[in-house]
Order: C-alpha cells, then sequence, then structure tokens
C-alpha cells in the first residue's frame, strides 16, 4: 500500500529531526511530515557519537550566523522544547571554545575575531601572558595567541536536543517511520518522488529532505546528483585525571589536539589524518593505540596535570564531510525540483541543526529563506567551482 505525504525526510538525526520540528511548528506550514530513519537506536549516527561542542568562532559569515540562531535556541531550548511540564534540559555548559595559535596564526586570529565581533560574537583575543594568568595550568611556552569565545560558546547533551526535538515533532503531528528509504525517483511528469521502504511499502511525497548523514550520497545517487561527502572517522578519547578548574573552555592547540570537561571525567581527540578518511561505513573501531602514541603526549605537553591521567575508553564516529571545501550542502537544487538537501556538516552539525531546520523549514512553506539567508551554502556553488572559505574546521 501506498501512503502519500507532502514532506518525507529521509534521516532522523538531529539534522532531520530539526527540519520536521520547524516544519511542525509553523502555523504557516498544514502539510503531512513523515521521517524516515532505519536505525531506531541510531546507534552509529554522528549525533550519537558527537562532542557537541558550540561556538561562534568561525571564519565566514554564514557559518557565524547559523550558529548564533542555533545558540539562541539552545540556550532557551527548555522553552522551546517544552512539552507540558517536561523541559529537555540538554546541560549547556558555557565554558567557551578556547584556540591557541602560534606565529603564523596570529594575523588569521585578529581578523577572524574582528569579523566575529562585528557580527555579534564575544570573541577576545589573549596574550601568552594573559592566558597563564587566566589558566595557570596551560602551557603556553609556544603559544603566542588564543582566542576566547566569552559567552555563546562551550558544550551540551547533543543526543538530548535530537530526543527532544524528535518529541515536539511528533507532538505537531509528524510521524517518524523506524524504516530504511532503500530506493527514492522522482516522476518528471507529476513532480512527485516515491520511496521504497525497507518493509516493501511505498511512500510518495511531494517534497524530499536530504538529512542522511553519511547516507546523503547514496540518496542523492538515486535521484541522478553527485554529493562530494566521504565519511571521515573521527576518534574521541575519554580519560579522569584529579585536576579540576570549573572554568575549564573546549581547548584546540596547533598541534591538533582538542580536549574538554565531561562531567567529572574528560574528552580529548587529536585531527584527522589521511587513512580517517572514506573509511568503510560499518568501520567504527576506535584507534586505541593513537591515545598513548598521539593524544596522551600532547595533553600532558599543554596541560603537566594530565601526565596523570587514568585512561577510561573511547569511540569513533563519522563526520559526513565535503570534499569540495568542507562546508554543507543546504537548500534547494535547481536540477531536482522538490528536494532538499542538508549534509556535510562534518564537525559542526549538532550545534547548527536548529538554524538549518528553520531554515529548510522556511524554504518548503515560503520558497525563500527568512529568519537566516544560508544561499552561500547552496549545492549551486559546486558547478560554480566556488569554494567557501572556512579556516576554522572544528
Ligand atoms: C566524533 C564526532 C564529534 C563531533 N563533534 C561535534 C561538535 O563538537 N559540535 C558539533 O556541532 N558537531 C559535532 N559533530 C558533528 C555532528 O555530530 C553532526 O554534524 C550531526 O550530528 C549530523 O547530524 P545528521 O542528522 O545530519 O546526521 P546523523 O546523526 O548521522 O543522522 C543521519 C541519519 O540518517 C539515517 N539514514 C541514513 N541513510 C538512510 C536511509 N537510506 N534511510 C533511512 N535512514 C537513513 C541514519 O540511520 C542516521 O540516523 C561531531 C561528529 C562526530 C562523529
Amino acid at each position: 500500500m501506498s501512503k502519500h505525504v507532502d514532506v518525507a525526510i529521509i534521516g532522523g538525526g538531529v539534522m532531520g529531526s530539526a527540519v520536521a520540528y520547524f516544519l511542525a511548528r509553523n502555523s504557516d506550514f498544514t502539510g503531512r511530515i513523515a521521517v524516515v530513519e532505519r536505525d531506531r537506536s541510531y546507534t552509529y549516527a554522528a549525533s550519537s557519537r558527537s562532542t557537541s561542542g558550540f561556538r561562534q568562532q568561525f571564519s565566514s559569515p554564514v557559518n557565524i550566523a547559523l550558529s548564533r540562531f542555533s545558540i539562541a535556541f539552545l540556550k532557551d531550548a527548555d522553552r522551546q522544547l517544552a512539552l507540558g511540564d517536561e523541559r529537555p534540559g540538554i546541560t549547556l555548559v558555557e565554558n567557551g571554545y578556547l584556540y591557541l595559535g602560534n606565529d603564523e596564526h596570529v594575523a588569521a586570529f585578529e581578523e577572524n575575531c574582528v569579523l566575529q565581533r562585528g557580527l555579534g560574537a564575544n570573541t577576545i583575543l589573549l596574550s601568552p601572558e594573559e592566558l597563564a594568568r587566566r589558566f595557570p595550568w596551560l602551557n603556553v611556552a609556544d603559544i603566542s595567541i588564543g582566542s576566547l569565545g566569552e559567552g555563546g560558546e562551550g558544550w551540551f547533551d547533543g543526543y538530548l536536543l535530537m530526543g527532544a526535538l524528535q518529541r515536539c515533532a511528533i507532538s505537531e503531528g509528524a510521524a517518524f517511520l523506524h524504516l530504511g528509504a532503500d530506493s527514492v525517483a522522482r516522476d518528471p511528469a507529476t513532480g512527485r518522488f516515491s520511496l521504497g521502504l525497507s518493509d516493501g511499502s511505498m511512500l510518495t511525497a511531494d517534497h524530499v529532505v536530504n538529512t542522511a548523514g553519511t547516507g546523503s550520497p547514496a540518496i542523492a545517487a538515486m535521484l541522478g546528483l553527485s554529493l562530494p561527502i566521504v565519511p571521515v572517522k573521527q576518534n574521541v578519547y575519554t580519560f579522569e585525571c584529579a585536576f579540576r578548574d570549573e572554568a575549564m573552555p573546549y581547548i584546540f592547540t596547533p598541534d591538533g589536539l582538542f580536549c574538554r570537561p565531561e562531567g567529572p571525567t574528560y574528552l580529548a581527540g587529536t585531527g584527522i589524518r589521511p587513512e580517517d578518511r572514506e573509511v568503510a561505513l560499518d568501520d567504527f573501531e576506535p584507534d586505541y593505540e593513537r591515545f598513548d602514541s598521539e593524544v596522551w603526549p600532547l595533553l600532558a605537553h599543554r596541560v603537566s596535570a594530565f601526565e596523570a591521567l587514568r585512561f577510561r575508553g573511547a569511540w569513533a564516529g563519522h563526520y559526513d564531510m565535503s570534499e569540495f571545501d568542507h562546508n554543507p550542502f543546504v537548500g534547494s537544487v535547481a536540477s531536482v525540483p522538490g528536494l532538499y538537501l542538508a549534509s556535510g556538516f562534518s564537525g559542526h552539525g549538532i550545534m547548527q541543526a536548529p538554524g538549518i531546520g528553520c531554515a529548510i523549514a522556511e524554504l518548503i512553506t515560503y520558497g525563500e529563506y527568512r529568519s537566516i539567508d544560508l544561499s552561500d551554502l547552496s549545492f549551486a556553488r559546486v558547478a560554480r567551482g566556488e569554494r567557501m572559505r572556512e579556516a576554522i574546521q572544528y
């Protein structure tokens, strides 16, 4: 039997859930919504494996605008995502992002700071002396500059955000079908999409939103579109240490280390290596050896107290990374009317999900962006050969 909806969203991670939420909450949208999600447990979804940081420190205006919209939403999540007396409690910690740079980074940090502050972000630059005063446990001997977001940056529980978006969307009438979208086709005569689902049933839709993460190139290919997005493995390690500073920010160092507190423990990792790119879609094995050979030495170099840490565990997740310019593809596609893309978010999708959800919902409802203009992220930039400049990837 075939069912029909106005909008079928393929992929019910944080991005698909955000699109469903903003569509369902928009009183100008009166259509039916189905989210097609093949893995009810979200075991391998990036949204479950994220470190869920949020920041405004980007080098492109569109990413800063997206983050600022999303962060305002996250800070108001208990109201925006309330269901009766139930509050999502996404445990927002606003300790900031601290990017550390050496001599070669100073000019770029200064330029980015001017841009970010001009767009409303509260980024401040710190000299090594100021860094040492503020964070006496931090080794700044090889550091020339620090860039810190004071307010509106930190981390939260992305999994709770996803669940809360889903519950609200469902309460407004959106259906979540726990099935795979095995095939997708568009009839050029009617403009209608047909989705073949994993239980053998069919779903037809006037609009399709591709929020399938690392599965999005496969969905796009069925509609004749080549999406330059590949799975990239990111290892995350957890450890304990007696050292504690409640004000510790999310730290990013020039040698590729990232580290932040997570409750009473810490999360850390390092940058992407060539062998992390284009991994098999079922390869989620963490690289345990890398902790001892790379991550721990960098941790101990930056914070001497981390010499005495206790390793707790590790996991690996996949970024859906755009090979074109490392920025996502968002919005409609001229060659496939009725199709909308929201994929290729690499390591910044959780923080941007509310902005993306709102923007796609407006595009479907009004045929235009109203709250945030995301034209810079259009897939059309590939045909034009226009790569988006975004220097700050993490
Ligand atoms: C280790 C790691 C750390 C990260 N850290 C951060 C961070 O600090 N801050 C930040 O903002 N972002 C971070 N990210 C990125 C962020 O988590 C992602 O950008 C975001 O979760 C992407 O959400 P999504 O819904 O697009 O994809 P996903 O969460 O992957 O969801 C896609 C869904 O589509 C489903 N699907 C795929 N194909 C089909 C199909 N054919 N039929 C039905 N369903 C299908 C999948 O089952 C999956 O549930 C991190 C990611 C990782 C892996």
